[in-house]
């Protein structure tokens, strides 16, 4: 019995350099429907070009997306599910580089990570302490917010490389919290409960603030196990309890209604506009 607001659209594939060899389309398509959804979106790492000093994206052209839309076809027969191909853009990688309009535009939707600190070429921390940290994660997060084409903010302030989180989003004021939720909600950027971030306890205690905020602002919300294999899908289990926990309930949640439209304004209407691109 598959609930209509019971989505995950941010699943990635052996398209992806972190994705399993074992997670197929086909694979990720059935057992995602063996967990009762009723919409996935894929969500491989895309960027327009390679980078330089990050390997990680040298074969992560938009073609991919192509590539597992012909997988797809062969395999989605008869499966009872909306099925959205998307991205993950990577703004701490590339910054405005992670996007331009032809790569919205061949995207269902983009989810856009803007804590990538482990990757190869992310940006320093301009010192050791909790401070440096967290104002480099608050400038990132709000450009990748302001970036044209995101509809989902990919694991807010998630990344092994800023642990432990409390002692560096204690440094964060309410009315900075505050900033980037509003900010997020005037450019129809759905905050993302991510399954992997909250397997460690570290980042439930140290976002349940920002969440809490998000939730009283009004914000829209998206749950993800953000699966690499079939498997990690179980993950959607944990996330569910604990959107629960922080109070989120089914008017919270985006669905895949909803993205779709969101993701159609911001292809027609952000593009031509071009702001936010690189010339
Ligand atoms: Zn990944
Ligand atoms: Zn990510």
């Amino acid at each position: 019995m598959a609930n209509p607001i019971y989505a995950d659209f941010h699943i990635h594939t052996h398209f992806s350099p972190c994705g399993k060899p074992q997670a197929t389309a086909e694979a990720m398509l059935r057992r995602a429907q063996e967990k009762g959804l009723a919409a996935v979106g894929f969500a491989d790492h895309v960027t327009p070009d390679p980078i330089a000093g990050c390997a990680f994206y040298d074969r992560q052209r938009p073609c991919i997306m192509a590539d597992l839309r012909a997988e797809i076809a062969q395999v989605a027969d008869g499966l009872d599910l909306e099925i959205l191909v998307g991205m993950e853009a990577d703004y701490t990688i590339a910054g405005r580089a992670c996007l331009n309009p032809a790569v919205v535009a061949q995207a269902d939707h983009v989810v856009c990570a803007a804590s990538h600190f482990h990757l190869p070429a992310a940006p320093q921390f301009s010192g050791d302490g909790p401070r440096a940290r967290a104002a480099l994660m608050l400038r990132l997060a709000r450009e990748a917010l302001e970036m044209p084409g995101v509809s989902i903010w990919a694991h807010p302030f998630h990344c092994s490389r800023v642990r432990p989180l409390l002692p560096i989003l204690e440094t964060v004021s309410e009315a900075e919290l505050a900033t980037l939720i509003a900010l997020a909600n005037e450019r129809g950027v759905a905050i993302e409960v991510n399954g992997a971030a909250a397997r460690d306890e570290g980042y439930r205690l140290a976002t349940a603030r920002f969440f809490g905020l998000a939730r009283e602002m009004g914000a829209r919300f998206t749950l993800t196990a953000d699966a690499h294999s079939p498997e990690c899908l179980d993950r959607l289990d944990l996330v569910l309890e604990w959107a629960y926990a922080l109070g989120l309930g089914e008017r919270d949640l985006l669905t895949a209604l909803e993205l779709k439209e969101r993701h159609k304004r911001k292809a027609t209407a952000d593009a031509p506009l071009q702001r936010g691109f690189p010339g």
